[in-house]
């Protein structure tokens, strides 16, 4: 569906303003950007037009820069134009949205919302960006025909990594409004929370809480900073960074102001001065240590090393190791019950400070649902989108068990919230209950259980596999999965889904099963990822006993299978989505078409491994890079794989699946999804769309070689990679197998190669580079440190 916001404005060029266009103009949304003039440029019109944009557009050249990249592709760029507030409103005529996203001062937003009335289109959205200013009050200045088109967007930073997008109505906002925001914030890839007009709305409020707490707790208790991170890490799971890296991540002095905006704003909260800043945190502001921003916040880079604050000499030094009973037993719990579990029980400091934090922590959240969000749920999404959390609050009380929980506070002497008190005497032992397809919550308004409301475009395998019928072929790796309509799903599930040849059988089940039973084939998965290389583990033990033969056939096996989907008589698409590596993305590239999430990070990488991609992978290079002129004689192939061959000498992967597209990882006519929960719907529909639209499977082409002439060259370069020292011997030896590959082996230039002559090479040079001892090292460095090493 088309968004209904077809141009927008933003005001404010800042960190937020510049990443909100950012995001917008990478979802094809033409975007004004405009900022002040600034004063000193007052006037200066006539000698350097420049100058008067100039905050606009050195906000956009910052975030060009911006790393992680805020742009999907810096070519989207073309989408903004910038300005400044006095010379430019007239353009925002045409803006169906306006988002305000200046400093965060309520008299300086209502009066930049005078100026620009005269200018704002009679159906548009005006949004303001803002923490947690009161939205009645921003509401109250605006003329009455706008009041019920207002409301607040609050985007989290970085927003094109950000989840959460939380909108709050105003006094006045028709539903209508809020729907269409809604849906355009869908449509860009976020999860939406409607939170209340209440200072800092939800993600804000909990999280500012839980850090503040933590801070307190640390003071109280003489623990050290590094510490607490560390206990944070292993109470909240892999991806959950600990309070203190947070606020430098964010910058201590918005922390403060945040914090200060709830002390001052909070008066009937019952812990408002867990808000109150202490003064040495204020003084750290003072002193313009405000983390990452400026070098140095609660911790500090000195060279490689990252230096931690001493709290009592107020000077940096080096971390000491976290090292507890209770972690060390924990640290490889991957599943959150038992992981909390052993933590929260155990009888050592970590032990203790993690109980008496995280228990302040729920009970915290518990007591604001109503006030700052309707539902449990609003606040665990809030939390996970907004803060990275593995689990939100009432998730993680669930795995701690509430019963016992409740039971444990009560001995402490602590007050538990009354809802949850009512809700265990009724019978209720947990806040969520049933499966992925079933699954109800606990309504705190109602005091009973309610389903979980799914949105239908949210197509989810886990809840299709709570209907066995649904399951139609599964092994230790993959199942095939009944999409409904028509369509069968290919899912991967194997541990990081990397691929092993239970994987390649049941490839060639789904194309078995889809040609008798289905109209088409769909390749995608609810994990966190699409897929990784090919099993290391497997690989290595090979090596290790010289099973060369074995490996071959492993080989070989992948090829058949991806050949066989590549040409299977139902179309195939792939929803690749996050990493998609090596194996994973000949598994996509062997699709008919790709239907990516934007936030797609695919490439070829098997040199990390010390190997070349020998599952099609190179044979799919050549088709991307040369297919088009394959009829074409004469035609100079040296730029076009000495560019192919380059990508996968250099392991590049892709950033996003814009840069996907410009690498030929993806074909330039491959889908692109914002909304990750949207992927699978929109790849089912593609695929539909092509089997309705009389699809026929492709005849296998021959392609052109570039021939030994030209690998030649691309060895003269890559013999200068290594004088240069950017290149190792063995990057070089298997650069040079890349080379000989991509080029078609020993035959001259021009010559017409069958598909099979290309898999052949890929599989010998694979074979060959299999016998090197750098390359089992490189294997077993991969395996241990999850890092590639250049040897
Ligand atoms: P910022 O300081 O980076 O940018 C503010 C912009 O306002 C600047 O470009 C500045 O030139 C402009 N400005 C300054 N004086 C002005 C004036 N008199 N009139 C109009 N504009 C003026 O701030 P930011 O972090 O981008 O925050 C912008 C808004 O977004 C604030 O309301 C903030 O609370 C909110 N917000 C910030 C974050 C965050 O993490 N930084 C997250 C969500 C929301």
């Amino acid at each position: 569906m088309r968004p209904s916001i077809e141009r927008a404005t933003v005001l404010g060029a800042g960190v937020m303003g510049s990443g909100i266009a950012a995001h917008l103009a990478g979802a094809g949304i033409r975007t004004l950007l405009l900022d002040i003039v600034l004063p000193a440029t007052q006037g200066q019109a006539a000698a350097d037009p420049g100058a008067r944009t100039r905050v606009a557009d050195q906000a956009l050249a910052k975030a060009l820069k911006a790393r992680p990249a805020l742009f999907y592709e810096p070519d989207a760029a073309r989408l903004i134009s910038t300005g400044n507030f006095d010379d430019h409103l007239e353009q925002m005529r045409d803006s169906d949205l306006v988002v305000e996203a200046v400093v965060e001062n309520l008299q300086l937003k209502q009066a930049l919302f005078e100026r620009i009335m005269p200018f704002v289109k009679d159906d548009a959205i005006l949004a303001s960006n803002t923490s947690g200013l009161s939205i009645a009050a921003m509401s109250d200045g605006l003329p009455a025909s706008v009041q019920p088109r207002f409301l607040v967007m609050h985007f989290f930073n970085p927003v094109r990594y950000m989840r959460l997008l939380e909108l709050v109505t105003g006094p006045k906002t028709e539903p209508q409004v809020l729907e269409r925001a809604r849906s355009f914030g869908e449509f860009l890839g976020k999860g939406i929370v409607l939170g209340k007009d209440t200072p800092n709305f939800v993600a804000n409020r909990i999280g500012i809480y839980n850090m503040m707490q933590a801070l307190h707790l640390m003071k109280a208790g003489g623990y050290a900073i590094e510490e607490i991170d560390r206990f944070a890490t292993a109470a909240g799971g892999r991806g959950g960074a600990g309070p203190f890296k947070t606020c430098d991540l964010v910058g201590l002095d918005t922390i403060v102001h945040v914090s200060t905006n709830c002390y001052d704003s909070l008066a009937g909260d019952e812990e408002r001065d867990v808000f109150k800043v202490p003064d040495w945190v204020t003084d750290l502001v003072r002193q313009g240590r405000l983390g990452r921003k400026t070098g140095a916040g609660f911790y500090k880079k000195s060279g490689k090393e990252i230096l931690v604050l001493d709290l009592d000499s107020g000077d940096y030094r080096p971390q000491r190791k976290v090292s507890y009973p209770s972690l060390d037993k924990t640290k490889n719990l991957e599943e959150a019950r038992p992981r909390l579990q052993a933590l929260t029980h155990a009888d050592d400091r970590a032990g203790r400070f993690i109980w008496d934090s995280l228990s302040r922590n729920l009970c915290y959240a518990a007591r604001r649902v109503g006030e700052i969000a309707d539902d449990i749920v609003s606040i665990d999404r809030a939390m996970r989108w907004g803060f990275n959390a593995q689990l939100g609050p009432f998730e993680t009380w669930d795995a701690l068990g509430v019963a016992e929980s409740v039971e444990r506070l009560r001995r402490d002497g602590r007050a538990v919230p009354s809802w949850v008190s009512d809700m265990l005497a009724q019978g209720g032992t947990s806040f969520y209950s049933g499966d992925a397809a079933t699954r109800t919550y606990f309504d705190v308004s109602t005091k009973s259980s309610k389903p979980l409301a799914r949105d239908p475009r949210h197509l989810s395998i886990d809840v299709l596999k709570c209907d066995s019928s649904n399951v139609i072929k599964r092994n230790m790796g993959a199942s095939l999965i009944d999409l409904g309509d028509g369509c069968l799903c290919l899912e991967v599930h194997t541990k990081m889904n990397s691929l092993d040849s239970t994987v390649f059988e049941m490839v060639d089940s789904a194309v078995e099963e889809a040609e008798r039973n289905f109209e088409a084939i769909v390749m995608g998965n609810d994990g966190a990822a699409f897929g990784a290389g090919a099993n290391l583990f497997v690989l290595m033990a090979g090596i290790q006993q010289k099973q060369w033969d074995q490996i071959e056939r492993a080989v070989r096996q992948m090829q058949t299978s991806l050949q066989k989907l590549r040409y299977a008589s139902v179309p195939v698409v792939a929803a690749p989505f996050q990493f998609t590596l090596a194996g994973a993305a000949e598994l996509a590239m062997a699709a008919d078409a790709c239907q990516a999430h934007a936030e797609t990070y695919m490439g070829l990488v098997e040199i990390g491994v010390g190997l070349v991609p020998a599952g099609t992978g190179c044979l799919r290079m050549v088709e991307r890079f040369t297919g088009d002129v394959r009829n074409i004689e004469g035609v100079d192939l040296l730029p076009l794989i000495g560019t192919a061959s380059l990508n996968l000498a250099t392991a590049r992967v892709a950033t996003s699946a814009a840069e996907a597209k410009s690498l030929r990882f993806l074909r330039p006519d491959d889908g692109i999804t914002l909304n990750r929960d949207h992927l699978l719907q929109h790849a089912k529909q593609r695929a539909l769309g092509m089997a309705r639209s009389g699809y026929r499977p492709q005849r296998p082409p021959q392609f052109r070689a570039a021939g030994v002439d030209v690998a030649k060259t691309l060895s003269a370069r890559v013999w200068g990679m290594v004088e240069g020292a950017w290149a190792s011997d063995h990057d070089a030896l298997i650069a040079n197998k890349l080379a000989h590959i991509l080029c078609g082996g020993d035959v001259n230039a021009g010559a017409l190669l069958p598909e099979q002559a290309w898999l052949d090479l890929e599989c010998e040079a694979f074979l060959s580079l299999c016998g090197e001892e750098k390359t089992l090292a490189r294997i077993q460095h991969m395996l241990m440190h999850n890092k590639p090493l250049r040897n």
